[in-house]
């Protein structure tokens, strides 16, 4: 067979049919097309995919694996690495990251890596061939806060060093942001609990229902006998536009209507008890993941006009080009370089968002180009605006724990070994970094765990 010069593309459910389910779009790649897929790495001597990935996974290797048909040996080769390969090979940047460093994207398109990582990890996944044998137990306790991608890679990670893990988990269900934020039809959540049941088969024990700093404080987790704490609470407090009219019926936080709908299944009221309204017309502010993930669930819910407001330029969008791509797909409206200033109601229920048309200055601290008001605005009518411009850290934790340090934004701030200010207690995910990556909150988690091993091992006791 030929090696194809462009990637082979991944097949989608309709664009129209999409719009009323809440299947997954991206449908994955049969054999044949991972193969020819897989043909195209040129096995570099020197492979920047594998340091452009957070968690460094020996990218050429698992391919080379692929193509001699040893399926089983591609995956343990990301798994020794990466514990959650189905959701990475689903929701990584890989446009910033193992592609964005591909050879091949110079000249032509690179490699389709998460596409193949999404392949080996389902196959694995349905052959069961996650490696959940574990050494016997130290009888050394550690605690775990947050089950989301960075608790879940440190639990793993603590658990085959032999410690005791138990996680914490404020919410009912597990797997933190991929549970109750990503919407299915881009991670299917049966793949969630398939990463979760790996660690209970590994012996991981997990709590539900339990808010650290309210039901437990951090003293009393040592009380208890835990030699030591790893805090991935994540970043689940939305940031306001601050402007007037926030304040109306109609007007939703993203993560909110994303929780209400993947967790609480609002979606399918009656049969859920909470329903949302979002009507006919819905704005979305802010151009990152999470907008576009609930612009495209605002379509499913019913919502004719779906527009996202985003203050730069589409070259500006933060969210993962095939989430941009997929949105346009679905009829999702970008009105870009627009801010908005003030929402206007009647009755105290939305009617319109005044936006203010924008321009590009200089580049800020950030890098791009920083938006400038020209004083001139638009208005739009609405029935709903769902506000998606960032997250930080719920303070329930740090104004419980006494002299836990953290940044004037809520951050935890941590050593160069994940320690905070707490002696043996440890932070990872996006408590520290604020909003990020799956894979950063992971590979911090991981990192923390080898870490939080040697703090132990070194204690006097
Ligand atoms: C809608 C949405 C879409 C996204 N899309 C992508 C994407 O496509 N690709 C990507 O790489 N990243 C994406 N992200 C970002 C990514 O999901 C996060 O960076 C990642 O989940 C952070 O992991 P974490 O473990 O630090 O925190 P989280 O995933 O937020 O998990 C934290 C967990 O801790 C729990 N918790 C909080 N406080 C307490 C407490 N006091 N006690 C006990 N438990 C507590 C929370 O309930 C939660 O379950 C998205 C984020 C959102 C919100």
């Amino acid at each position: 067979m030929a090696v194809k010069t462009q990637r082979t593309r991944m097949r989608t459910q309709d664009s129209i049919e999409r719009q009323s389910n809440f299947l997954e779009v991206a449908l994955g790649y049969s054999y044949d097309e991972a193969i020819a897929e897989a043909r195209r790495c040129i096995d570099c001597k020197n492979p920047r995919c594998v340091l452009a990935c957070p968690v460094e996974v020996n990218i050429p290797l698992f391919i080379k694996y692929l193509l001699e048909d040893a399926l089983d040996e591609a995956f343990e080769t990301i798994y020794k690495d990466n514990i959650l390969p189905s959701i990475c090979g689903r929701v990584c940047p890989q446009e910033s990251q193992c592609e964005g460093a591909c050879i091949l994207g110079i000249k032509s398109t690179p490699v389709a890596i998460g596409a193949l990582e999404r392949f080996v990890g389902d196959y694995g996944m349905e052959k069961h061939l996650a490696d959940t044998t574990v050494p016997e137990l130290k009888h050394k306790k550690v605690a775990v806060i947050g089950s989301g991608p960075a608790g879940l890679a440190n639990a793993a990670g603590l658990r085959k060093k032999g410690y005791d893990v138990t996680v914490f988990e404020a919410l009912h269900k597990f797997g933190g942001v991929l549970q109750y934020g990503i919407p299915d039809f881009r991670l299917p959540k049966n793949i969630v609990e398939n990463e979760v049941q790996n660690l209970k088969t590994m012996g991981v024990e997990f709590v539900k229902n339990a808010v650290i700093g309210k039901s437990l404080t951090i003293d009393q987790l040592f009380e208890m006998g835990y030699q030591s704490v790893f805090i991935g609470s994540g970043a689940g407090l939305p940031s306001g536009l601050g402007i007037p009219g926030e304040n109306l019926s109609g007007v939703y936080f993203a993560n909110e209507f994303l929780t209400r709908v993947n967790l609480m299944k609002s979606r399918s009221f009656p049969l859920s008890a909470t329903p949302v309204k979002i009507g006919d017309n819905v704005a979305v502010v802010g151009g990152g993941n999470v907008a576009m993930d609930a612009a495209r669930t605002a379509k499913r819910l019913g919502a004719k006009n779906v527009f996202i407001v985003y203050r730069r330029d589409e070259a500006s969008l933060p969210a993962r080009l095939e989430e941009i791509h997929h949105a346009k797909d679905e009829a999702i409206d970008f009105r870009l370089l627009r801010n908005p200033v003030e929402i206007l109601g009647e009755n105290r229920i939305v009617k319109q968002v005044v936006c203010e048309i924008m321009a590009l200055g200089e580049p800020d601290d950030s890098g791009r180009r920083r938006p400038v008001g020209t004083g001139e605005t638009v208005t739009f009518d609405i029935d709903s605006i769902i506000i998606s411009i960032g997250q930080k850290p719920n303070p329930i934790l740090k104004d419980n724990t006494f002299g836990l340090k953290t940044h004037s934004w809520g951050g935890i701030i941590t050593d160069e070994n994940h320690m905070t200010s707490i002696p043996g207690v440890f932070a990872g995910g996006d408590v520290v970094s604020g909003a990020a990556t799956v894979i950063l909150a992971m590979g911090t988690g991981k990192e923390a765990a080898e870490t939080m091993h040697q703090y132990i091992q070194n204690k006097k006791t």
